[in-house]
């Protein structure tokens, strides 16, 4: 089989993969597996996204790739593989390289081919651009700190708020000894080396019967501890030979208030006890997280827009970063006076007047909301990364 030819299925085969970016997707002209993903700087570069083999010696119930798939199992080398990434980076097709595999014998094996991969990229091609290496769970410290010296960004997935519910969906993988554990050595090596490598997780939602509030605290927990820059959503959706009970897809609303969710914690800083669960812990489908969380929170409502802190113009619904910017840049010069000069800076003032006093008048009521319900908040969509 020709490169080429054997890129058709790992291109495709990588795309359950959204740790490197949320499923954005395009073919340019016949390559398969180019998508977008961006940086910390949001910078959005197109990258291939591939497996270094789709062989995996695991069954975990929500993966394309599982041992007990019927399908064709192929491997690159790591030869073939730099060669190819470098046809297309030549062509100015992608400017980067997320590779992730399934796990064909150990997992130290299979990393030291996709190391050797990124390895003849830096050293034999002089490729100084984006590479992102998957960690797989089991991986020896060892081979692990090996990546970090030709990574730009790695990433190992959590899948599950908790070890039993791993348990339940991947047997093969260990909670805290394979995951977590990886998760801390990436972190205590790269403050050793000091090379901060940046890294990421993802969760299967809905495959293990977890909660919002289960997967919210976990991740939490990552980036306050284990330096988790960034966490993705994949809706879990059965698989083309799905295990019995497993035949059911989580709905993408879902996943959309989780990454709101984490929008809000990542950059606005809003802390767990801010984010309103409901009944049974889950984030509520009709309602944005932010808008859901003022409205569980009235008593730190309305707040005089001419005096609240940065952290609180960023808790009015309506008014994310750059407003809560502009509006300090206009209070440095004098005072707001009317609700319209926030809806010209962009804010969604209809949003915000029942939050908001202007020089102590109130702007707006509750009732007046209902037209925001199933409103989405600025969140990237997966486009970042
Ligand atoms: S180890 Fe990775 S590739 Fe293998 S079955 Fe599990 S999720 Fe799929």
């Amino acid at each position: 089989m020709t490169p080429e030819e054997k890129l058709k299925i790992l291109g495709t085969s990588a795309k359950y993969d959204i740790s490197c970016c949320g499923g954005s997707y395009r073919q340019a002209g016949m390559v398969p597996g180019i998508y977008y993903a961006s940086g910390s700087n949001n910078k959005i570069i197109p990258i291939l996204k591939v497996l270094f083999t789709n062989k995996c010696k695991n069954d975990c119930l929500y993966c394309a790739n599982r041992i007990s798939q019927d399908m064709p199992r192929v491997s690159f080398t790591p030869d073939e593989l730099a060669t190819l990434f470098m046809q297309i980076h030549n062509k100015h097709f992608v400017h980067g390289l997320f590779l992730s595999s399934g796990v064909d014998g150990s997992a130290d094996s299979t990393m030291e081919k996709m190391i050797k991969t990124a390895k003849l990229l830096r050293q034999k091609h002089k490729f100084r651009g984006y590479i992102h290496l998957k960690i797989l769970p089991g991986a020896h410290p060892a081979t692990i700190r090996h990546a970090l010296y030709f990574a730009t960004r790695v990433s190992v997935n959590i899948e599950c708020p908790t070890p039993e519910q791993l348990a339940k969906i991947a047997r093969g993988k260990d909670f805290m000894g394979q995951i977590v554990r990886a998760m801390e050595v990436v972190k205590n090596e790269g403050e050793r080396i000091g090379q901060r490598t940046e890294q990421t997780t993802q969760f299967i939602v809905g495959a293990a019967g977890e909660s919002d509030q289960q997967i919210v605290k976990t991740m939490s927990w990552l980036r306050d501890t284990k330096g988790i820059f960034r966490t993705y959503f994949s809706a879990f959706t059965p698989v083309s030979q799905p295990a019995p009970n497993y035949n059911f897809t989580t709905l993408s609303i879902r996943k959309h208030r989780l990454y709101q969710v984490e929008f809000l914690q990542r950059l606005y800083d809003f802390s767990l006890s801010e984010i309103y669960f409901g009944k049974e812990g889950n984030l509520p489908n009709h309602i944005d997280p932010k808008l859901n969380c003022a409205l569980h929170n009235m008593d730190k409502f309305p707040v005089e827009i001419n005096k609240a802190s940065f952290k609180d113009l960023l808790r009015i619904p309506g008014i994310g970063k750059t407003i809560a910017n502009k509006i300090i840049a206009v209070r440095q010069e004098g005072r707001l006076t009317y609700l319209s000069q926030i809806k010209k800076m962009g804010a969604l003032a209809k949003k915000a007047a029942p939050f908001i006093l202007i020089n102590g008048k109130k702007q707006g009521e509750i009732k007046d909301l209902a037209c925001f319900e199933q409103l989405a908040l600025p969140y990237s969509g997966g486009l970042r990364q």
